[in-house]
C-alpha cells in the first residue's frame, strides 16, 4: 500500500489512525461515482482540520455572544463576501451545518407552520427536505408536489423532464406560500426563470435548492438562479467541492429573518473551521480553473452517458446536462436491481448508489435505478476516455456478477486505473 499524507495523523490513537488510513486507501483505489461526492482540495481539508474548531462564536460578525472573536469575525466576513461575489447575491449566511439544516432554516424563516409549499416529489428526483413523509418538513408544513412529464420512447423528445405545466396547475390549485425548485436525482438543467413566473402569478416565494449544481452554477455552465429566487440554498461539498456544509443566499429583504432562523432559531455555535474551509472553497470556485473544471464535469457526463446508453442502459430523462445520470437498469438486465448493482459494483471497486427511478415498481430499498456522477473523478483528472473506460468496467462487473474471478479482475484493473488518477498526488501544495 502506498503511504498516505495522513500517515502521521492521530498517532496517539492507533485505532482511529488505522481507520483513516483505510479510508484514504478506499478513496484513492476505488472509483467514486456518487453524484453528491467530490474530492475537496488539501487547502479545504487543512482549514477543516484547523484550530478554529476550538472557538465558540454564537451570533454573527460584530454581534457575537462571546469574546475573542476578532479573528473569527474576519474569517466569517471573508466567507460571506466571497460567496455573495461568486453568485452576485445580496446576502449570504454561511453557518448552516448541512443542506437539510439550510432548507429547514429557510422554511422557518419565511413560512408559518401549516403553510403550503409546492416542491418536487422525492420519487421523481426531489429531496427528503422537500416534504417527504419521512422528513420533519412534512410535519410542520403542508407540502404538495409536482413531478416529471411521462416517459416517451422518442429519442428527440424522451420526456421525464420537469413538468412546468403541472407546476403551474398545482400552484393555481393550491396557492402555495412558497415554491421550491431543485432536485437530488435529476440530470437536466433547471432554469429558475419559469418558476419565478409561476411564483409571481400566484404570489408565492421562490426557493431554489441548488445543492447538487452549485459548483456548475459557480463555474458558469448552469444558469444562476440568484436573480430569480428569493432564496437559494446549497451544500458546499457536492459539485462546489468545498467542506461538508451548506450556505444560504437571499435578497436583502429576507436577510434578517434568514439569519435569525439559522441562529438562534435552529443552530447553536457555528462551525468556524468549516466556515474558513467554505471561504477557501469559494475562492477556489472563483478561479478560471474552476470554470474549466465545471465544463469538464459536464463534458465527461455527456461522454459517460453516451457510453452507458451504447452499452444498453436507459437514461432517465433521455440524457444529461449536468454532472449526473440516472440509469434505469431494467433495459440492461431485467433481473438486476439497484441494490444488487450497487453491491456488485462495490465489490469491483466502483462506488455508486441505488436510486429510485420515476414510477419505480421496486421499493426504495431495492429500486430499479443507479445514480452515477462525474464530479469527483473529474477532480482526480479523468477525462472523456476515462469515463468510457469506467462504463466498460461497470458492464464487465455487472455482467460477470455471478463470477468472482471476473469481479476480482475488474477490482484489480480499477485499482491500477485509480493509481494513475490519485486526486491527492499534489497533496503537499496546500
Ligand atoms: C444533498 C441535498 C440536500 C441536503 O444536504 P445535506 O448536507 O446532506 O443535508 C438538500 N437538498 C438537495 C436537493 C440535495 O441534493
Amino acid at each position: 500500500m502506498t503511504s498516505s499524507p495522513f500517515d502521521s495523523w492521530i498517532r496517539s490513537d492507533e485505532e482511529m489512525s488505522a481507520l483513516l488510513k483505510a479510508e484514504w486507501t478506499r478513496q484513492t483505489t476505488t472509483l467514486q461515482l456518487i453524484a453528491s461526492e467530490n474530492f475537496a482540495s488539501p487547502a479545504v481539508m487543512a482549514a477543516t482540520g484547523s484550530i478554529l474548531t476550538n472557538k465558540y462564536a454564537e451570533g454573527y460578525p460584530g454581534r457575537r455572544y462571546y469574546g475573542g472573536n476578532q479573528v473569527v469575525d474576519e474569517i466569517e466576513d471573508i466567507a460571506r463576501r466571497r460567496l455573495t461575489a461568486l453568485f452576485g447575491a445580496d446576502h449570504a449566511n454561511v453557518q448552516p451545518h448541512a443542506g437539510a439544516n439550510a432548507n429547514v432554516a429557510v422554511y422557518t424563516a419565511l413560512l408559518n407552520p401549516g403553510d403550503t409549499v409546492l416542491a418536487m416529489r422525492l420519487d421523481q428526483g426531489g429531496h427528503l427536505t422537500h416534504g417527504s413523509p419521512a422528513s420533519l418538513t412534512s410535519t410542520f408544513w403542508n407540502f404538495v408536489s409536482y413531478g416529471l412529464t411521462p416517459r416517451n420512447d422518442d429519442s428527440e423528445n424522451p420526456g421525464e423532464i420537469i413538468d412546468l405545466d403541472h407546476v403551474r396547475e398545482m400552484a393555481l390549485q393550491h396557492r402555495p406560500k412558497m415554491i421550491v425548485a431543485g432536485a437530488s436525482a435529476y440530470s437536466r438543467k433547471i432554469d429558475a426563470a419559469p418558476f419565478r413566473e409561476i411564483a409571481d402569478e400566484v404570489g408565492a416565494l421562490l426557493m431554489f435548492d441548488s445543492a447538487h449544481v452549485a459548483g456548475l452554477i459557480a463555474g458558469g455552465v448552469h444558469p444562476n438562479p440568484v436573480p430569480y429566487a428569493d432564496v437559494v440554498t446549497f451544500t458546499t461539498h457536492k459539485t462546489l467541492r468545498g467542506p461538508r456544509g451548506a450556505a444560504i443566499l437571499c435578497r436583502e429583504e429576507h436577510a434578517k429573518k434568514i439569519d435569525s432562523a439559522v441562529f438562534p432559531g435552529q443552530q447553536g455555535g457555528p462551525l468556524e473551521h468549516a466556515i474558513a474551509a467554505k471561504a477557501v472553497a469559494f475562492r477556489e470556485a472563483a478561479q478560471p480553473s474552476f470554470a474549466e473544471y465545471s465544463q469538464q464535469v459536464v463534458t465527461n457526463s455527456y461522454a459517460f452517458s453516451d457510453a452507458l446508453t451504447e452499452r444498453g442502459f436507459r437514461l432517465v430523462s433521455g440524457g444529461t446536462e449536468n454532472h449526473m445520470a440516472l440509469l434505469d437498469l431494467r433495459n440492461f438486465d431485467e433481473d438486476l436491481t439497484g441494490k444488487e448493482a450497487q453491491e456488485v459494483l462495490d465489490r469491483a471497486g466502483i462506488t455508486a448508489n441505488r436510486n429510485a427511478i420515476p414510477d419505480d415498481p421496486r421499493s426504495v430499498f431495492v429500486t430499479s435505478g443507479l445514480r452515477v456522477g462525474t464530479a469527483a473523478q473529474t477532480t482526480a483528472g479523468m477525462g472523456e476516455n476515462e469515463f468510457v473506460r469506467i462504463a466498460d468496467l461497470m458492464v464487465r462487473a455487472l455482467r460477470g456478477r455471478h463470477d468472482e474471478t471476473i469481479i476480482s479482475e475488474v477490482r484489480d484493473e480499477v485499482r491500477e486505473f485509480c493509481g494513475q488518477f490519485n486526486p491527492y498526488r499534489n497533496f503537499t501544495e496546500i
